[in-house]
């Protein structure tokens, strides 16, 4: 009996226009899926994304070595040098990030007393050339004076939960 119901769905090709009629029904629909890159998903002021190293209004860098956030990644991503300038204050020499080791828990930006070392809502970045993943002070400084607009309206957004 078996045999004959599927030879006579094969035969009226009943499956066929079930799946046809499917289709017909999700066309009408409201899309759930977005053309990217033109268009994004919208996302939280919480987003942890590309790294950012933060300055003060006047140009002063944030960051004062005390190596907290270096201390506290899980994954040992961070390495810092610094050393001691003649107004006795304390800066890094080196700041790398490795952006391979690193997996965006946001630790370092929460153990940061200073607000220095943030995580962006950067998302779209990548590497071409070996040793590409590791980012430096430089680098690190440079995307925060580039988004620190976007950084700072995120973290004010945020402030109350902090
Ligand atoms: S986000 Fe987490 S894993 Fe990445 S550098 Fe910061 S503390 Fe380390
Ligand atoms: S980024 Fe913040 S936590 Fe890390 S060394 Fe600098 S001041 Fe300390």
């Amino acid at each position: 009996m078996n045999t004959v119901v599927r030879y006579l769905k094969s035969l009226l090709l009943l499956e066929l226009f079930q799946g046809l009629g499917v289709t017909l029904r999700h066309f009408f629909q409201p899309k759930f899926t977005i053309r990217y890159p033109e268009e994004k998903t919208p996302k939280s002021n919480r987003f942890r994304g590309l790294h950012a190293l933060r300055r003060y209004p006047n140009g002063e860098e944030r960051c004062i070595a005390c190596k907290l956030c270096e201390a506290v990644c899980p994954a040992l991503a961070i390495t810092i040098e610094s050393t001691q300038r003649d107004d006795g204050s304390r800066r890094t020499t080196r700041y790398d990030i490795d952006l391979f080791k690193c997996i965006y828990c946001g630790f370092c930006e929460e153990s940061c007393p200073v607000d220095s070392i943030v995580l962006t809502d950067l998302l779209e970045f990548h590497m071409e050339e070996r040793d590409e993943q590791t980012v430096n002070k430089q680098q690190l400084l440079a995307i925060g004076d580039r988004y620190e607009a976007e950084i700072a309206a995120n973290r004010e957004q945020d402030a109350a939960y902090r």
